[in-house]
């Protein structure tokens, strides 16, 4: 397979380029974490690097680590912030694999037992209920 190259007008590029907002929690030199519009699950977070890449395949390692590094700070700030049971880190790479934004980012979301995740892209999320979980996860993220 090869992969188409990266479209800088993705939504995520015009996001990291401040064209369009995000309800942020987290950005560092190299990563940046902001909440997910149609959420599996109350907390969903988006971790992406700021460097152009559309997924794992042609993610750089150096990227990847950065990614890696913020992936878990958001998990443990994500289950601190809910008092959530477990965690969900969930990568969905080209078409076939379920991704339908095409710069790379990995999803995180804290979990319950007995509660099943909505689906995948489903229902837009009211932005003042997302505003207050972020608060959250960025008070959970500093302390
Ligand atoms: P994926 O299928 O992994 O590429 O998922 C892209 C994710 O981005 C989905 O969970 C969408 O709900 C989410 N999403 C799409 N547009 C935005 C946006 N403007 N801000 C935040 N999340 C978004």
């Amino acid at each position: 397979m090869t992969a188409p190259a990266y479209d800088d007008q993705n939504i995520f590029a015009k996001i990291l380029r401040g064209e369009i907002p995000s309800i942020k929690v987290y950005d560092d030199e190299h990563t940046i974490a902001f909440m997910d519009v149609m959420p599996q699950a109350e907390g969903h977070v988006l971790v992406l690097p700021k460097a152009a890449s559309r997924n794992i395949l042609d993610i750089s390692t150096h990227d990847l680590l950065h990614v890696s590094e913020t992936v878990q700070k958001i998990a443990r700030a994500v289950v601190k912030a809910f008092d959530a049971e477990g965690v969900n880190v969930i990568h969905y790479g080209e078409p076939a694999g379920g991704q339908t934004v095409f710069h790379t980012h990995v999803h995180v979301i804290p979990r319950f037992e007995g509660i099943p995740l909505k689906p995948h892209t489903g229902g837009m999320a009211d932005s003042d209920a997302l505003q207050v979980q972020a608060d959250k996860i960025i008070a959970a993220l500093g302390n």
